[in-house]
């Protein structure tokens, strides 16, 4: 959807994009990862990404070597 432009479930064209912000962001231990969202305009369907140079702070603390449970 970020990459096509177009709604992967109804194919519109008309895609609405959130900026991250403060209320839309992903858990990373006691921060926070923001998100930037998609929203079809047409059907509703969302996707949402982690912010640009936030995938790291997610690397780290979800991925598989991290050491957390
Ligand atoms: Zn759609």
């Amino acid at each position: 959807m970020r990459n096509t432009k177009h709604c992967p479930k109804c194919g519109s064209p008309e895609i609405g994009i959130v900026e991250p912000g403060r209320y839309n962001s992903f858990p990373v231990g006691f921060g926070g990862a923001r998100l930037e969202r998609y929203v079809c305009l047409s059907c509703g369907f969302t996707e949402e990404w982690v912010e640009r140079g936030a995938l790291e702070k997610v690397r780290k603390y979800y991925g598989s070597s991290s050491g957390h449970e």
